[in-house]
């Protein structure tokens, strides 16, 4: 066990950031970063083949703050980003691993907000600067010298970057900076654009990927589901109202995402407890063994803590967090299908990690299917299910041994032996929602991350549509699930599609694909959100501004 979180305290991190590390509950190094770190921190360039969900930021981020120098008010590292919401992401994960680092800031810096204020911010004294291409492009044109003290360079997702068209951009910004600095460059492929790019601008770079044998798995039923990472735990209730387990063991990257999820499960009704590097081994070893004998039926684990962890009881294995690299997914799953049974394993899936997806199919040479969130009437019948089998033993002899106190009870209580049953039936299912009604109120649909919706938009993918006469078009059909709203902010306010939707995502904390259709018309916009919890959402947006005005978005209604 890592109770001292040895494998990041070996990798020579500036100690305030190690410090921030074990603050965050990672328990030990994904494996991108065990080879990336040492050369991030020797000062090489490097080029790192790695998608989301490797870990991939804190590769970069974590070698980066330990080199730069707090004391120094000036910019010393620059990420860029493909979109304006990879480079938030960005930038929250800086200021995470930066926070016991007094005096580093960190901005970001993407279009659709005003410049003024980023351009004052990196003045100020940013030390880390993560941007968008085409906004910082904006910023050189009004001060050429903005990134003359750059001495870290990332660029983060570059294919995608190269994809979106911002070769030019690039090109642009690797001119602004020192020739000195050190160049980082982080690509899930590594087609002939980025290679040249990397022999023009890398000097000497080493490699780094993670290894994947091909691994095999039998006896193993593998299953995905999509869903958005705000809406994982209603997720996981979801599916283990359908799923037919035994014991079940459930993996997240954290020690507190352990604590969350078991509680919520505890919450419910389930036996279940978490299990993660901080749990003293004799504890550690309660809960296996109550794992084992069916004091407990789910345990919330981390990688770490569940390692050598063999009950063959466990006949489902939960990916509710993505493991960081195909090895550990099939390390994971291993703890089921143990003894020649078979097992099952649920992979959730947020629509950043598709490709994370591809390559867990692509090593263990196994399509992972999809499933959908079970809905309203599939819950229902599950818990009716569960119900009839609870009962349906009881029923042989209860009529002998409670017969006759029937018979009183309905006499004294003057109702029929069916009023009876349901009073019992009530009292027994102590308030659980039973009727479709129900439980629809109860678990209000998760509109799903279905991996058919459309890709994921960048900053540039959205082209306004300003031409007047569109206006008197003919509504189109509002998308399925979602409710069309609308704001007086349109082109005629210098309002893109990107603008609404940067806003929209930022402010409202949704994913992209929760998002439909955005018009942007002359004097007004229209939107489509998620029907679900529309209310709410445009609540948290009333004070937003877009370009220096107020959003007020509303539902709009088109008769
Ligand atoms: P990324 O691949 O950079 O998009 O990271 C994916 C997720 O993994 C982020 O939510 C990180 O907070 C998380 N993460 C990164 N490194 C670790 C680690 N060593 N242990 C646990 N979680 C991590």
């Amino acid at each position: 066990m890592t109770q001292e979180n040895g494998g990041f305290a070996a990798l020579d991190l500036h100690p305030n950031v190690l410090a921030a590390v074990i603050a965050t509950g990672y328990e030990e190094p994904s494996a991108i970063q065990i080879q990336a770190i040492p050369v991030i921190l020797a000062g090489h360039d490097m080029i790192g083949q790695a998608q989301t969900g490797t870990g991939k930021t804190a590769a970069f981020a974590l070698p980066i703050l330990s080199r730069i120098d707090p004391a120094k008010r000036q910019p010393q590292a620059l990420i860029l980003a493909p979109t304006r919401e990879l480079a938030l992401q960005v930038a929250t994960a800086f200021e995470t691993y930066a926070k016991q680092m007094p005096g580093v800031n960190v901005i970001a810096v993407y279009g659709g907000a005003p410049m003024g204020p980023q351009l004052k911010a990196i003045r100020n004294g940013a030390q880390i600067v993560v941007a968008t291409p085409g906004r910082l492009v904006d910023h050189l044109r009004r001060d050429e010298k903005v990134l003359s003290t750059i001495q870290h360079l990332v660029l983060d997702e570059a294919d995608e970057m190269l994809k979106l068209g911002f070769m030019d951009d690039l090109e642009v910004i690797f001119k602004a900076m020192p020739e000195s600095r050190q160049t980082v460059l982080f690509s899930a492929t590594l087609p002939h654009s980025i290679r040249s790019i990397a022999e023009k601008h890398l000097r000497d770079p080493k490699h780094v990927r993670i290894e994947t044998k091909t691994q095999t798995v039998t006896a193993i039923e593998q299953v995905h589901l999509m869903v958005h990472a705000d809406q994982k735990q209603a997720a996981v209730l979801r599916l283990l109202e359908v799923e037919e387990f035994d014991a079940l063991i459930g993996f997240v990257r954290t020690k507190q995402a352990t604590l969350d999820l078991a509680s919520a499960l505890e919450a419910k009704g389930y036996k279940a407890a978490a299990l993660n590097g901080d749990i003293a081994q004799n504890q550690r070893e309660r809960v296996i063994e109550s794992l084992k004998d069916g004091r407990l039926d789910i345990v919330i684990a981390t990688d770490v803590a569940a390692r050598g962890l063999d009950v063959p009881r466990i006949t489902h294995v939960m990916n509710v967090d993505m493991p960081y690299d195909p090895e550990s997914y099939v390390h994971r799953i291993g703890r089921t299908g143990r003894a020649g049974r078979t097992g099952r394993a649920l992979l959730l899936v947020t629509p950043r990690e598709r490709r994370m997806l591809q390559v867990i199919e692509r090593v263990t040479g196994q399509k992972v299917g999809e499933v959908k969130l079970p809905d309203a009437q599939q819950v229902l019948d599950a818990r009716i299910k569960k119900l009839t089998n609870s009962l349906a033993p009881l029923v042989a002899d209860a009529e002998a041994s409670h017969g006759e106190l029937l018979d009183r009870l309905t006499a004294d209580i003057g109702c029929s032996p069916r009023a009876l049953a349901a009073a019992l039936l009530r009292k027994a299912t102590n308030g659980q929602a039973l009727t479709l009604a129900e439980v629809e109120r109860d678990q209000p649909l998760v509109p799903g991350g279905s991996s058919s919706g459309p890709r994921e938009r960048s900053e540039r993918s959205e082209r306004p549509d300003r031409e007047g006469s569109r206006e008197r078009r003919a509504p189109v059909p509002v998308g399925e699930g979602r409710a069309r709203c609308r704001t007086a902010l349109g082109a005629r306010d210098g309002i893109a599609a990107k603008n609404l939707l940067g806003a929209i995502l930022n402010e409202g904390g949704l994913v992209r694909e929760a998002i439909g259709r955005i018009q942007v018309r002359e004097s007004f916009s229209l939107v489509e959100l998620p029907e679900e919890g529309l209310e709410n959402l445009l609540s948290k947006l009333k004070d937003t501004r877009v370009g220096g005005k107020p959003l007020k978005l509303r539902r709009y209604r088109e008769d």
